[in-house]
Formats: structure tokens, C-alpha cells, sequence
């Protein structure tokens, strides 16, 4: 006998099983009386099953999530869903219609959770998140992209000592999972401290939308949902292979203010000692070279050329079997790539 759910309450309103409806929670009050709303689109599902979030742009400028979460909204799929789906595309309104990472405050949302009620502007808005969103859920997703030029390979960055999130981490199936430390005021932090298992997506470039990420992003979700019981198991295995899992990762750094020469991609499998760019200046007169601080695979990358010593331009995350990691990066490279000029094809764009 399957037992009737109650409906799912948010933001005042009810939403019985088996229906979906988008909600604005007030955000805040800004100075010309105008009241701020982060709008959430719940799906609820009839029949019980975990509660997952998903949240894009809390960056504001990180904009890939923000079309991962239409895209999923989009689906058929979700008229099976089991259990309920919170979306929030748009979690930094103000940096996203500003095309900034920051709150008005100057102040970055992912520093400040899990905020208060009574502290800044943007400790408020962390806040409400924790509480409207965070405490309702089971699972969450937060999706991210590189920041200030950099571009990211997607990627998951997990705290995989716990079973229940590395399994989570794995099934995504983006081509790394990254065991990154847990920042303090980050959403990551915040939600662990509650339990609640969260995968951060990586991928692709600020202002941007990169159409492998986002379907790599979109594919994991789905993938993440299957795992969790609330969509069919898929009737095709994935051919993604299992994802480089990556203990640490580092930052090569440009060893001289110059013109940045990159000399591998994103992607690309490197080793110790290995040239990742060269730098030179305007007059071509010198020339330095960058080189690979350790093994692994190049996971984010400097896009633009103007670099001051210093500057982090390859981020490497350290490998310590090769052949698994080239299997991986293979087969992702062949699913995604091909898939996503089939798709450029499809649409007319090529
Ligand atoms: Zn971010």
C-alpha cells in the first residue's frame, strides 16, 4: 500500500504530491523599496523519496549551472520523479544581474555560509539559503565554473571519506572527482555540518555558457537522481568510464610577468617537470618556462594571455595511476566531444 505524501511547504505555499511550481522567496529589501526574490522551481514528486537541491549562480557571474537547471527543468523525465526536486538557477540575484561574482557588500556568498539573519547583507542571503533551501533537503548539487578568466575540465569536488557522498560523487560520472578540503563559509562546509550530502560541479568558464560542461553537468544530475532512487534506473549502462578520483591538486604559477604561452589543454595528462606554457614579453625578448609542479591532469586553465609572475595559470590535479586516468579522460573525451558536435550538427550550427 503506497502511503499519500503531504504536500511540500515553501515560501507560504503548499505544493500537493505530483505537482511542480515555482515560488519566489523574499531575498531581501533593496534601498529604492524594491523587494530582492530568489525564485525556486519545485518538482514533487507523488511518491516519497529524497529531498535534492540544486543551486546555480551563487557566483553571480558562473552562469553555466544557471543553464543546467533549465535544461533539467525541461525534461520529461522529471514527471517520474520520486521524492522532490528544489531548483534554484539563480541563487545570487544581484551578481547575476550585475554580471559579478559579489554581493553589492563586495562580500562572496560561498565565504559566508551558513550566515545570519542579523549579519551583512550577503551573511542574510546565506542564511535564508540554509533555511529555505539547505534545511528541506536530503542531497544537494551547487554549480560552479572557473572564475576571472580561468576555465575548469568538469569536475566534482567532494569530501569523499564519506561513503554516501563519494558514492554520489562517482555516479555523476564527470571525468574527475576531486577530494577538495572543505572551505569554511562555504555552502559545501555548511551543508556538511549538517549532514547533508553536497557535490560541487566544476565546469567550463564565468560568462559563459560551454556546451560540453552544461552536458556534462545535465548528464550527471540525471545520473545523480538515478543513483538516489528518484528517477528509473537508465535502461543503457553509461559508457563513461569511473572518474579519476584526485586526492590534491595545485596551481602552476607564471614564473615571470608576460605574454602566457599555454602548451597543453584542459584535459591533457601531464608529468612532473613537464613544460605547461612558456612566458615571454611583448618584444618577444624572454622567455620562461612554466612547468608542472607534479603528475596529473590539467583540470583548469588560464584563458587569457596577460599574466603578472605569479598569476595561477594550470591547475594540475595530482594522479597516481596514468593508464586509469588516460582510459578515463579517453572515454570522456569520445562521449562528450563527439556527442556535442552531433549536437551542433543537429541544431544547424555546423
Ligand atoms: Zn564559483
Amino acid at each position: 500500500m503506497k502511503i499519500e505524501r503531504s504536500p511540500f511547504s515553501i515560501a507560504g505555499e503548499e505544493i500537493p504530491p505530483g505537482q511542480r511550481r515555482t515560488v519566489n522567496i523574499a531575498a531581501a529589501k533593496m534601498y529604492n523599496r524594491n523587494e530582492l526574490y530568489m525564485d525556486v522551481h519545485v518538482v514533487h514528486g507523488r511518491i516519497q523519496g529524497p529531498t535534492v537541491f540544486l543551486s546555480g549562480a551563487v557566483h553571480g557571474d558562473e552562469i553555466n549551472g544557471v543553464e543546467i537547471i533549465r535544461r533539467l527543468l525541461k525534461m520529461k523525465l522529471l514527471n517520474s520523479l520520486r521524492g522532490t526536486l528544489i531548483a534554484v538557477p539563480v541563487v545570487n540575484t544581484f551578481g547575476f544581474v550585475n554580471r559579478t561574482r559579489y554581493l553589492p557588500d563586495r562580500r562572496d556568498l560561498n565565504r559566508f555560509f551558513p550566515g545570519s539573519p542579523k549579519g551583512s547583507l550577503t551573511g542574510q542571503l546565506a542564511s535564508i539559503f540554509m533555511e529555505e533551501i539547505v534545511a528541506r533537503s536530503t542531497h544537494g548539487i551547487d554549480f560552479h565554473t572557473g572564475a576571472n578568466f580561468r576555465s575548469n575540465l568538469p569536475q566534482i569536488r567532494a569530501a569523499i571519506s564519506d561513503p554516501a557522498i563519494k558514492e554520489m560523487a562517482m555516479a555523476f560520472g564527470a571525468p574527475v572527482v576531486l577530494d577538495a578540503e572543505l572551505r569554511d563559509g562555504s555552502l559545501r562546509k555548511a551543508a556538511y555540518d549538517r549532514k547533508i550530502p553536497l557535490l560541487l560541479f566544476e565546469g567550463g568558464q564565468s560568462m559563459q555558457f560551454d556546451p560540453i560542461p552544461i552536458r556534462v553537468g545535465t548528464q550527471g544530475v540525471v545520473s545523480v537522481l538515478r543513483h538516489l532512487g528518484m528517477l528509473p534506473k537508465a535502461k543503457q549502462k553509461s559508457k563513461c568510464t569511473q572518474p579519476i578520483l584526485a586526492k590534491n591538486s595545485t596551481w602552476a604559477r607564471a614564473s615571470a610577468s608576460g605574454i602566457f604561452l599555454p602548451r597543453v589543454k584542459l584535459g591533457e595528462i601531464v608529468e612532473k617537470n613537464q613544460i605547461l606554457g612558456l612566458v615571454t614579453d611583448p618584444l618577444g625578448e624572454s622567455e620562461h618556462q612554466i612547468i608542472s609542479p607534479t603528475s596529473g591532469v590539467i583540470i583548469g586553465q588560464l584563458q587569457s594571455p596577460l599574466v603578472h609572475k605569479g598569476d595561477a595559470v594550470s591547475h594540475v590535479a595530482a594522479i597516481s595511476d596514468m593508464d586509469v586516468a588516460e582510459t578515463a579522460i579517453d572515454s570522456f573525451q569520445n562521449e562528450f566531444e563527439i556527442e556535442s558536435k552531433m549536437q551542433e550538427y543537429e541544431e544547424g550550427h555546423l
